[in-house]
């Protein structure tokens, strides 16, 4: 955090659902005014039309993958709270498909929202926080960018790029005060998995976590707001922490 004065104030993009409603709402509770950005109109109404009348959240419609809009946007928050201290960077997309059955069209548009997306909104902040001293960004990545998980060639070489892309920033960017780190979820219990994990995907997961069980959204949010948050995370820059339930760190694990 670089404000001193004022409350701190972060972008989370993918706010309207799951992780990224989830770490906006923990920074809010912990003091930061948000803008809270997504494609998804109705869900920004949904989750902050109250909290953006009591002047905690600027929400408004985004198309990550729009580099233009995504400049203005972030502009604008910086204007609308007069500074800007944090990044997350939770739009992202999903599909679990084998590798032969993936269209080339769904590959592209894969990578270009979870790694171009989040390259566009870094550089649009970035740019901001070197000339106000600093500040912290968080990227999505995956278990499924760390392992070869089945079905996932797009979006496990789009978080594998998240990965290497968080790297090479964190790199980049320490020398204008500006942090990068990503988390690397296991299974989390939000839209985007209820839609795609049917009984038999929750029964795989289950055998290959020694937590036997999926994440809540909070659970991820928790990681976020300590790797934004200076005063806490200040030495802490180009890492990938896993919250996992042990899935990246296990061997073999007993049945019972
Ligand atoms: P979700 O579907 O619940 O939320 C994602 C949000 O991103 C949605 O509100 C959607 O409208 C928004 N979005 C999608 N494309 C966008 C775009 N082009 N521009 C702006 N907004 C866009 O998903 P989630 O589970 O909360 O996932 C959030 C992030 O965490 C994703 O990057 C995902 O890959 C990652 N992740 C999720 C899990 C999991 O198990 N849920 C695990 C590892 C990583």
């Amino acid at each position: 955090m670089s404000g001193a004065t004022r409350n701190p104030v972060a972008v989370v993009t993918g706010a309207g659902s799951g992780i990224g409603l989830a770490a906006a709402e923990r920074l809010i509770t912990a003091g930061w005014k948000v803008a809270a950005f997504d494609r998804d109109e109705k869900a920004l109404a949904a989750n902050y039309r109250e909290r953006a009348e009591a002047g905690r959240v600027f929400a408004a419609s985004l198309d990550v993958t729009d580099e233009k809009a995504v400049e203005k946007a972030v502009q604008q928050a910086r204007k609308v709270f007069d500074g800007l201290d944090g990044v997350v960077n939770s739009a992202g997309i999903a599909a679990d498909i084998p590798a032969l059955e993936t269209p080339v069209d769904l590959f592209r548009k894969i990578l270009d929202i979870n790694v171009t997306g989040t390259f566009i909104v870094s550089q649009a902040a970035a740019r901001i926080m070197k000339e106000d001293g600093g500040g912290a960004i968080v990227n999505m990545a995956s278990v499924s960018g760390l392992r070869g998980s089945k079905g996932r060639s797009a979006y496990g070489a789009s978080k594998g790029g998240v990965v290497i892309l968080t790297q090479v920033l964190a790199n980049d960017l320490a020398r204008y005060g500006i942090r990068v780190n990503a988390v690397a979820p296991g299974p989390v219990n939000t839209p985007m998995v209820k839609a795609m994990h049917v009984d038999k995907d929750r029964a795989l997961w289950a055998r290959h976590l020694p937590m036997r069980r999926y994440a809540e959204p909070d659970e991820v949010a928790s990681v976020i707001e300590f790797l934004l948050d200076g005063s806490r995370s200040s030495y802490m820059t180009g890492e990938i922490v896993a919250v996992d339930g042990g899935f990246s760190g296990a061997g073999i694990i007993a049945d019972d």
